[in-house]
């Protein structure tokens, strides 16, 4: 059983900076079950979109590679931010979401 949720998050530093805070909330998060490990996750945080666009480093890509696929993340960012474009395929995320529910391939 799981909780999901998209938030619109406003950061002053750059998405790894912000993923390795990420990172660090996630092990703290872990780290409350006493050093157990968990099969399933207790926290996942993931970075789906950036307001500056396109980002590639080790470890991270943003856009999230999956996000266009899956309807639990681009249903709740849709209804947060409809207009706002994917910087890869140039939809809107309210398009996305429109092919996701009446599936046509991406262009590539
Ligand atoms: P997952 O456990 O499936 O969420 O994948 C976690 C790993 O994916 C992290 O250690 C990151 O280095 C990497 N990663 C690549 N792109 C992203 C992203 N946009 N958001 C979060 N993690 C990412």
């Amino acid at each position: 059983r799981y909780a999901n949720a998209v938030a619109l998050v406003r950061a002053q530093c750059a998405p790894d900076e912000l993923l390795a805070r990420l990172k660090a909330l996630e092990r703290a998060f872990g780290r409350k079950r006493g050093g157990q490990r968990w099969g399933v996750r207790v926290l996942d945080l993931d970075i789906v979109l950036w307001e500056q666009g396109s980002w590639a480093s080790p470890g991270l890509i943003v856009p999230h590679s999956a996000f266009r696929e899956r309807v639990f993340v681009l249903a709740p960012a849709a209804a947060i931010a409809p207009a706002w474009r994917d910087p890869v395929t140039g939809f809107t995320l309210r398009q996305l979401q429109a092919r996701l529910t009446r599936p046509r391939p991406l262009p590539r």
